[in-house]
């Protein structure tokens, strides 16, 4: 695909400008994420995916589990290459049991499509917390770190060749420490020895539009990236 079919399948034609890409910087400390391991922590690490689906089901960590109409644990291809996580399920993905179905769902899909991937083929899409906060807030700090283990467990079991946290909320996670997104992106961070790149949420980019430019030069950076690891 060249780069006007990349940005017709994006529905971003008009609006992107191909600047030069961000100068890739190797060699970050080991930014993996740790956690404490407790029981529970133990517990959902020894799973495979029926229990860590039936257990994100019933999951009463943290209180977003009281507003939920459905925990989202995820979707995809479960030994893919690319691992995309988001924040967090909306109304929409409350109500499909699917991650990234609303708006920023479709921009998703058509950033997807910009890197020669599709919804299910090579990728897999899950988020930092699978209940969805109420009015679409940011989850907290607790209840990210509530709903870890089973991002944990998901990346382990998938064994992704590269992993992009799709916003603020996605990248502390991840790297566990405080980030902000012009700063993170356009950097190779290691996640336990798995490569990861930062970019904008697509819902931020439905509400800044210019900022879609530079997500363009994010997602030239993940194919490059992507082309050199074997
Ligand atoms: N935003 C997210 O971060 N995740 C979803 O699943 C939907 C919207």
């Amino acid at each position: 695909m060249n780069r006007d079919q990349m940005l017709k399948e994006m529905g971003l034609g008009p609006i992107w400008k191909l600047r030069q890409p961000p100068k890739k910087k190797r060699g970050a400390m080991d930014e993996a994420a740790s956690a404490p391991v407790d029981d529970r922590t133990a517990a959902i690490a020894a799973m495979g995916w029926d229990e860590l689906r039936s257990a994100v089901a019933a999951c009463t960590a943290c209180e977003l589990c009281r507003m939920r109409k459905q925990a989202v644990l995820g979707v995809g291809d479960a030994a893919a290459d690319w691992l995309f996580v988001g924040e967090g399920p909306g109304a929409e993905e409350d109500e499909r049991g699917e991650p990234f179905v609303g708006q920023a769902g479709k921009l998703l899909d058509a950033m997807l499509a910009a890197i020669d991937v599709k919804r299910g083929e090579n990728v897999y899409i899950a988020n930092a917390v699978k209940c969805r906060p109420p009015n679409n807030r940011t989850p907290e700090a607790a209840e990210t770190a509530a709903c870890w283990p089973f991002l944990a467990r998901q990346i382990e079991l998938i064994r992704p060749k590269l992993v992009v946290a799709l916003g603020k909320p996605a990248a502390q996670t991840l790297l566990q420490r405080e980030v902000t997104i012009t700063k993170a992106r356009g950097i190779v961070h290691d996640f336990s020895g798995i490569p990861l790149i930062v970019t904008y949420h697509p819902a931020y980019l439905l509400r800044n539009l210019p900022e879609k430019a530079r997500a363009w030069e994010d997602l030239c950076f993940m194919r490059r990236t992507m082309a050199t690891l074997g």
